[in-house]
């Protein structure tokens, strides 16, 4: 039944019987020359010019003020929150649809997940959706913060995801966020060059965390970068991702709690060759989704495309079956034929660590829960593995 979808796939990707999997990193740039020349130098780990150079680029490519690397895109994510103003026993509402870091990044702080509903066509969370959870269940002090009236902790953000690339209704929730006056942190982490309405996905909140993971749209082996429009913030952020310290020609003095959350100038040698090939890659992966759309557009099965004003970077191609028994046939015949294919996460207000955690109407999120699966997405490079063994990429 879903034969021709196989056939599709091996043909599209030009492999008649490997494994296909869902996202391979592709390096075709500078990246070998960027390490080797990390390596002469010397500098391998925390010092090193690749690190700022690599800031430089993520900044120059989103169009961010300010761009400050991290080790991978959890502790970016956890940092924005602290310097969000989270603390311990407030509020950090949230979509149950996402990778399981999200609501990590949120416990790490000591703080509480609370979960909002997405919308279908974006997958990301649903500013009617919060403005009616908020509407309900906020409560506006005197201190001009906003409390949960149920458990009288303050709401002290919300962190809207871009799914799988997809830019969510961004400039509604931000708008939300202001009249509400909590502050707004994306997790980009999935949507590096998607834009909305032609701004950068991360560019919308105080502060946003981008993931350079290896299955990601650009990696740097694994990483993380936070994207802020205010200087201050940034200048924080470096200081609390590099343990604190104050700089002296020899004095060990660290003025903060702080973690050793840096990325390697290795790992940022790597970043800047792929970011250099960012664009290139989106193009090739629009490509690819161009072929599924065609694909698709005959078949029972709909392929979910970008939303309206929006461009995505399609990081993970998506399709929607007609319940969850297709969906785990469709799950079940793609991996045992050589084709990798997910569902969507299991809804993290599922999960133990975060059950007890205040739910509104998840309505649209258990839909998709029963329906998407993700495949392969790779950027296609005709005869990649060949021509690496040629040499042709170093
Ligand atoms: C990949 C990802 C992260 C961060 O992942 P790291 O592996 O720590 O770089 C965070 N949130 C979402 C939604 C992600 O997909």
């Amino acid at each position: 039944m879903y034969q021709d979808f196989i056939d599709f796939v091996r043909e599209t990707f030009d492999d008649p019987e490997g494994f296909i999997i869902l996202h391979d990193p592709r390096f075709i740039g500078n990246e070998r020359k960027y390490i080797m020349d990390a390596m002469d130098s010397n500098f391998v780990s925390s010092v090193g010019e690749y690190v700022g150079k690599f800031e430089e680029a993520v900044a120059r490519y989103t169009g961010s003020q300010y761009a400050v690397a991290a080790v991978n895109g959890t502790s970016a994510l956890h940092i924005c929150l602290l310097l969000a103003g989270v603390k311990r026993d407030e509020e950090v509402i949230t979509q149950p649809v996402s990778f399981i870091a999200t609501c990590n990044a949120i416990a790490y702080t000591g703080a509480h997940p609370v979960f909002v509903d997405v919308d279908r066509h974006t997958m990301g969370l649903s500013p009617e959706k919060l403005e009616a959870f908020l509407k309900a269940h906020a409560r506006k002090d005197a201190d001009g913060h906003c409390y949960n009236a149920k458990t009288g902790r303050r709401f002290a953000a919300v962190v809207p995801m871009h799914t799988f690339g997809h830019p969510c209704l961004i400039e509604d929730i931000a708008d939300i966020c202001q009249r509400y006056n909590i502050p707004l942190v994306e997790d980009a982490a999935e949507s590096i060059g998607s834009l909305y309405k032609g701004k950068h996905t991360g560019l919308f909140g105080k502060l946003s965390a981008l993931s350079f993971n290896g299955n990601k749209v650009i990696t740097t082996g694994g990483g993380g970068m936070i994207l802020t429009q205010d200087e201050k913030l940034a200048k924080l952020a470096k200081h609390i991702t590099t343990t604190a310290k104050i700089p002296h020609r020899w004095e060990y003095n660290h003025d903060y709690t702080a973690y050793n959350y840096r990325l390697t100038n290795l790992a940022a040698a790597l970043g800047l060759g792929q970011i250099e090939q960012c664009e290139f890659f989106i193009e090739q992966k629009r490509k690819l989704t161009d072929k599924y759309k065609a694909f698709f557009a005959d078949k029972d099965i709909t392929f979910f495309t970008e939303p309206e004003n929006c461009r995505s970077n399609y990081w993970l191609n998506a399709v929607i079956l007609k319940d969850r028994a297709e969906r785990d046939a469709f799950l079940t015949f793609t991996n045992d034929h050589g084709v990798m294919t997910r569902p969507i996460w299991v809804l993290n207000n599922r999960l133990d660590m975060y059950k007890g955690c205040q739910c509104g109407d998840l309505t649209n999120a258990e839909w998709l829960e029963d329906r998407v699966v993700n495949i392969p997405s790779t950027v296609i490079i005709p005869n990649y593995y060949e021509n690496i063994k040629k040499g042709l990429y170093r």
